[in-house]
């Protein structure tokens, strides 16, 4: 088995950005939430409200996997995650022939 071993900047890097995405999904979710209710918009709303929680909980499942040494492993095939997949998306769950 190949070993995932990422340098404690990447991680550092990882988790920076995610807590920054995460904190943008919390103000989305707040923002959503006070929205004056508009009956024409009440689609539109539930449909970001749907989209920001799904990503918060795909970005907590990422900062758990850093917590536990688990981050930028497929969680299919077990193989690690490019970087640049990692990089453009860092709660990517699986490597790009699992994706597929
Ligand atoms: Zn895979």
């Amino acid at each position: 088995m190949v070993a995932v071993t990422r340098s404690v900047a990447d991680l550092a890097w990882f988790r920076r950005e995610l807590e920054r995405e995460r904190e943008f999904r919390l103000e989305q979710l707040i923002h959503l939430s006070y929205e004056v209710s508009d009956p024409a918009r009440a689609d539109v709303r539930t449909k970001l409200t749907v989209g920001a929680r799904h990503a918060l909980a795909e970005i907590d499942a990422a900062l758990f996997r850093i917590s536990k040494g688990k981050f930028g492993t497929c969680e299919l095939c077990g193989r690690p995650i490019s970087v640049q997949v990692l990089a453009a998306c860092p709660a990517t769950r699986l490597c790009l022939s699992c994706e597929r």
